[in-house]
C-alpha cells in the first residue's frame, strides 16, 4: 500500500506554528479521517505543537472541524485551573491582592499571565486551510459558544466547565439554561449561583420560580410599540464594562437608533441585529448582542443605576423624551 501526504499549505507568518493553538511547531500530524465517509485517499498533515499533537494521536474522528474541536476539549480540560484564574479574578484584583509568603507571590506575578495564555490557545482559530493553494471546505464552528470572552466548542462543554469553574452541580445548571435559552448563559450563571441549595427538592422549587419570574418578565416586557429612536455619533456614547463584559459603543448605538430600551424589544429585533452586525462577523454579532443583553438587563433590574450611573444615562432619557 502506497501512502502519500498532503501537507496543509502554510502561510509565511505561521511557518512555526501549530494550528490548533498557535504555539511553537513540534510535528505534523498525519490525519486520516475515521469512519472515512469521504473516502478521503491519504492523510493530511497538520502542523502541531507538542502538546496538540499527543493530544492528536488519541482522537478518531471523521473531520477536521471535529479534530480541532476535541484538541481544544482537551486543551480545556488540561488547562481548566488556569482558565479558572479569569473567573476568579480581574487582573486589577489580583494585582492589588496581597499575597504574602514566596509561594503565592509567586502564583500572582504568574497566574494572570497563564490564564492568558490558556484563554489564547482554546480561542485560538488556526488559518483558513488550503492544499496547493486549492481551499478546503470552511471549517464550521456553528456550534461554538462564546462566555466571558473564552471560546468552547459546544454549548454541552460550555456547561460541563462552567459548571465547575463556578462551582455549580452541572445538571441544575444544564436544566436552569434550558429554561432560559442558551443565549442568556450569564443570566443563568447568574441565577443558579443565587440559588439557595441543591437538593433535588429545592432545585425544583427554583426552576419552578425561574419559570415564573420569566413568565413575569415577558407579560410586563410586552414591546411597546416602536417608538423613533435618536441618532447619536458614536464620540458621544461611553463605552462600560459590565459583569466583566464590555458594551461597545457601536452596538449602544444601533439601539439608540431604533429606540430599544428593553430587552424584549431588543428580542424583537434581534434578526435585524444579526444582519447588521454579521456584515463585521458572526462573533462579533454574537458578542455585541450579549452585550446588550447585559446592558439593557443591568437597567431593568437596576432602575437606580440607570438613572444615575449609567454613564449614557442622559442618551437614554433623551431616547425617552423622544417616544
Ligand atoms: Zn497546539
Amino acid at each position: 500500500m502506497t501512502l502519500s501526504y498532503q501537507a496543509i499549505d502554510i502561510p509565511f507568518e505561521y511557518r512555526h506554528t501549530c494550528w490548533f493553538c498557535g504555539e511553537p511547531y513540534y510535528e505534523s500530524f498525519a490525519f486520516m479521517p475515521s469512519p472515512n465517509y469521504d473516502n478521503q485517499a491519504s492523510p493530511v498533515l497538520v502542523p502541531c505543537c507538542e502538546e496538540c499533537y499527543g493530544f492528536c494521536r488519541t482522537i478518531k474522528v471523521s473531520g477536521l472541524d471535529l479534530l480541532r474541536d476535541k484538541v481544544k476539549e482537551q486543551l480545556h480540560k488540561k488547562y481548566q485551573k488556569h482558565l479558572q484564574i479569569g473567573v476568579n479574578w480581574t487582573k486589577e484584583e489580583l494585582e492589588a491582592s496581597e499575597f504574602e509568603g514566596k509561594a503565592l507571590e509567586g502564583f500572582r506575578e504568574s497566574a494572570w499571565k497563564m490564564f492568558e495564555i490558556a484563554k489564547g490557545r482554546v480561542n485560538y482559530q488556526g488559518w483558513p486551510l488550503a492544499i496547493d493553494g486549492q481551499p478546503l471546505e470552511p471549517l464550521h464552528g456553528r456550534f461554538h459558544v462564546q462566555f466571558d470572552g473564552i471560546t468552547y466548542t459546544s454549548l454541552n462543554q460550555a456547561i460541563v466547565q462552567l459548571a465547575k469553574a463556578y462551582d455549580i452541580p452541572q445538571p441544575y445548571l444544564e436544566a436552569v439554561v434550558e429554561v432560559v435559552g442558551r443565549d442568556r448563559l450569564a443570566y443563568a450563571i447568574r441565577f443558579a449561583k443565587t440559588t439557595y441549595g441543591y437538593s433535588t427538592a429545592e432545585r425544583e422549587a427554583s426552576i419552578a420560580s425561574l419559570k415564573a419570574l420569566l413568565a413575569e418578565e415577558e407579560v410586563l416586557a410586552q414591546p411597546v410599540a416602536n417608538a423613533e429612536g435618536i441618532q447619536v455619533a458614536v464620540g458621544e456614547i461611553k463605552e462600560l464594562i459590565l459583569h466583566r463584559t464590555l458594551i461597545p459603543a457601536h452596538a449602544t448605538q444601533w439601539i439608540l437608533e431604533k429606540g430599544i430600551t428593553s430587552l424584549a424589544q431588543l428580542a424583537e429585533h434581534e434578526d435585524t441585529f444579526f444582519e447588521h452586525f454579521n456584515q463585521d462577523s458572526e462573533l462579533t454579532a454574537f458578542t455585541y448582542f450579549t452585550a446588550m443583553q447585559i446592558y439593557l438587563e443591568q437597567r431593568e433590574i437596576d432602575p437606580l443605576w440607570a438613572d444615575e450611573q449609567d454613564p449614557n444615562r442622559a442618551l437614554f432619557e433623551r431616547l425617552q423624551h423622544n417616544k
